[in-house]
């Protein structure tokens, strides 16, 4: 693990997979074909997959990105970088001890999550009126209270017997297993689990 993390890894599109946004933030660094790759590598990247991951608007991003520098925007997804390997051992822990005590995380995860701050407001749609949630966002690492908020959502609404690892061999990935019986093994049947398929068939066949 802590070999692939050091290796250069190559940037490459998200996958969404993991049933639920922590999961598929955790999966930004992953090792599709069993070599490292970065989804989040830079500021552009970071806030395309807060739109695709819909953590944010289309339109505050183009925003976003207009508003604030490049330099700015890589430092945020430097952060989120680093964040987001903290997160991972975090639950991590918390898959193992859920009722341990975690003060400190907590204090960690709320400085983030205050970095943005929200408002309603009252809209005028073709639909007619709405109240909607305005983000307020005042620099660019603020972007990443918005994983913050829904890590925190995570912890207290997710069941941690549920929250897994792909059992591929070369594979990283994290997923909630909504599977009705919670037997899911792998990221995707297609992927990991056709891998696993044909690597049983081949060691039958060597066998017979
Ligand atoms: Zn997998």
């Amino acid at each position: 693990m802590s070999r692939l993390h050091n290796a250069a890894a190559l940037p490459r599109e998200p996958v969404f997979l993991g049933g639920n946004s922590v999961m598929d933030f955790l999966n930004t660094s992953f090792t599709p074909d069993g070599a490292p790759a970065e989804a989040i590598g830079d500021g552009r990247s970071f806030i395309d997959w807060l739109v695709r991951a819909a953590l944010l608007d289309a339109d505050d991003a183009a925003r976003w990105k207009r508003r604030f520098h490049t330099e700015a925007l890589d430092a945020a997804a430097a952060e989120a970088r680093k964040v987001r390997q903290w997160v991972q051992e975090w639950i991590s822990k918390w898959r193992d001890a859920p009722a341990a005590n975690y003060e400190r995380e907590v204090r960690r995860l709320n400085a983030l999550i205050e970095r943005a701050s929200s408002y309603r407001e009252l809209v005028v749609t073709k639909g007619g009126l709405q109240m909607t949630e305005r983000l307020e966002i005042g620099a660019a690492d603020d972007l990443i209270a918005l994983v913050a908020a829904q890590i925190a959502m995570f912890i207290v609404t997710e069941q941690p017997t549920l929250v897994k690892r792909c059992a591929g061999p070369t594979c990283t990935l994290w997923f909630l297993d909504r599977t009705k019986a919670h037997r899911r093994l792998f990221c995707s049947a297609a992927a990991c689990g056709n891998r696993a398929k044909v690597a049983a068939f081949r060691k039958r066949q060597r066998a017979n």
